[in-house]
């Protein structure tokens, strides 16, 4: 069970985690739905504000719905439909996410601020809590665990046993360098200046209201509306820069952007400036360590990827260690937890990577090359819609055969079942079986199987608690697949 909001720190648990930013708060919130012992320690005293993830991407939301805050930030952000690509007034590339097979095909719009505020209410509302002002000092192993060092609001530090040890502490992660794991990579020499500020109010390009690269001669600039009227403004600055006033950022918009209009830069919100870093943690976990969200990997925020990330390592998780903590599976479950979300990390770096080097050349000729290039792919069918699904984080896949889309409508086992196919049933298995023609339907749940009749399947499919394929042609009687569920398990005999 988690702590209930007036214990005080546990001296033991299943699974201690470090920091309840995005990947740690939606690490809990899905524990505590699940029932698992677990401790979550932060070191801030509230919610921090600043500009930070300003989008939540539909692999995320659907992610999020399971544990029933989707709807709730739906309602607090501004769906985002459209991406363009501008080099000037000359438009490059437009998408949008209209098309995507999804119950959420939108760029939700909500500050991270505001993500981690649903996610903390929510955690609440099960019952979870965050114990404010406690930080990881350092942590040694004690088989079969761990045994950390807590520093307490009053200045004692405690040690807490722990079976599991999550590191969701961010990219200085301590939990991550007490462990030794590596985290290669490197950091990119360009500056970027980031400012959110309010347009005065008519002046904004109907540019603006797509989330947009301008590619320019002065270098990149990408331009965003946000949640609460406010617009984000990114670009690359000289070296020295110091953070954006409302000037410059007007005069950034007006030399990189949609020239006309002039839009006017009121009041800016908050503006910094930050070098990208590109990293990602050699493992994902060690022994009873495990890794997740900014802790495991780091890159450009082009795209609006991280936290989005960070919430679906949690969403591999969560499960997993239910499973095992319950003995439901065997401890070799929580390998699979490295094997599918490393590559996950590592192509999500270089995708990253692939935007911000595209976006910041300079050389004139391959500038045109590249504008050329990007302005016939546009063209071609698929390319946009393509684009989106990467961008959405849909097309991610634990399937061997790298199939990200069910070829012929068959789903490979590792793949995303969409939930507009099988509705989502929390954290349960779910196994969703084709309507006979005659006989009974209906919906119900056995233990942690949830099952449900669907339109249109021609076959039984079994469907994790993440919203994966875990087999398909599974027996119909939920009891049997109930008493069979660990040989549907990802690692384990097929
Ligand atoms: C300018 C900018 C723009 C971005 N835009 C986007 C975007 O549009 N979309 C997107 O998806 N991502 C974006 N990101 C990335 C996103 O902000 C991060 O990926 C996200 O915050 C990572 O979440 P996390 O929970 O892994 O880590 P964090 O948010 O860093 O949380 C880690 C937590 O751990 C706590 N902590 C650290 N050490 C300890 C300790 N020893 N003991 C206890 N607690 C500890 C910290 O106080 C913190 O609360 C952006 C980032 C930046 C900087």
């Amino acid at each position: 069970m988690a702590s209930s909001p007036t214990a005080s720190l546990a001296t033991q648990t299943d699974v201690l985690i470090v920091g309840a930013g995005p990947a740690g708060l939606t690490l809990a919130a899905g524990l505590t739905q699940l029932g698992v012992d677990h401790v979550l320690i932060e070191r801030a005293d509230a919610v921090q504000p600043g500009a930070k993830a300003a989008f939540v991407q539909p692999g995320a939301l659907e992610y999020l719905d399971r544990v029933g805050v989707a709807d709730r930030l739906v309602a607090a952000g501004i769906r985002g439909r459209h991406f363009s690509v501008h080099d000037g007034a000359r438009t490059l590339l437009r998408g949008s996410y209209d098309n995507l097979d999804t119950p959420f095909p939108m760029m939700l719009l909500v500050s991270q601020q505001t993500t981690e505020e649903h996610l903390h209410r929510r955690l609440t509302e099960l019952g979870g809590m965050v114990h404010r002002r406690h930080k990881l000092i350092t942590f040694s192993p004690d088989f079969p665990g761990v045994t950390a060092a807590v520093a307490a609001p009053d200045g004692s530090v405690r040690a807490v046993y722990a079976r599991y040890l999550i590191g969701a502490d961010g990219v200085h992660s301590r939990v991550r360098s007490t462990a030794g794991i590596a985290f290669p990579g490197k950091t990119r020499e360009q500056l970027f200046a980031l400012a959110d500020v309010r347009l005065e109010p008519g002046s904004a390009s109907a540019l603006l209201e797509d989330t947009t690269f301008f590619f320019s001669s002065e270098g990149m600039l990408l331009t965003s509306p946000l949640a609460d009227g406010q617009h984000r403004v990114v670009a690359s600055v000289p070296p020295g820069s110091k953070a954006p006033t409302a000037e410059e950022t007007e005069t950034l918009l007006a030399t990189r952007g949609p020239r006309q209009g002039g839009p006017k830069a009121v009041e800016v919100i908050t503006a910094s400036t930050y070098h990208v870093q590109e990293r990602v943690a050699e493992r994902l976990s060690d022994g009873p360590v495990f890794l997740l969200g900014d802790a495991a990997h780091t890159h450009s925020p082009a795209g609006g990827q991280g936290m989005n990330t960070g919430i679906q390592d949690a969403g591999n998780l969560a499960w997993k260690l239910h499973a095992v903590l319950t003995g439901l599976a065997p401890e070799s479950l929580l390998d699979t937890y490295h094997g599918e979300r490393h590559p996950v990390a590592s192509g999500l770096v270089a995708f990253t990577s692939q935007i911000t080097s595209l976006a910041t050349m300079r050389d004139p000729e391959l500038c045109q090359r590249r504008n050329d290039t990007i302005a016939a792919a546009a063209k071609a069918p698929g390319i946009t819609d393509w684009l989106a699904r990467r961008l959405s984080q849909l097309d991610i896949s634990y399937a061997t055969e790298c199939a990200t889309e069910p070829a012929d409508g068959t789903y490979h086992v590792g793949q995303r079942v969409s939930p507009t196919l099988v509705p989502a049933a929390g954290l349960d298995w779910n196994l969703a079986l084709p309507n006979p023609s005659t006989g009974p339907t209906g919906s119900g749940r056995i233990g942690p199987v949830n099952f449900q009749f669907v339109d249109g399947l021609e076959t039984p499919l079994l469907i994790r608690p993440d919203g994966y394929l875990a087999a398909h042609g599974v027996p119909t009687d939920p009891h049997t697949v109930l008493a069979n569920l660990a040989s549907y398990l990802p690692g384990g005999p097929t």
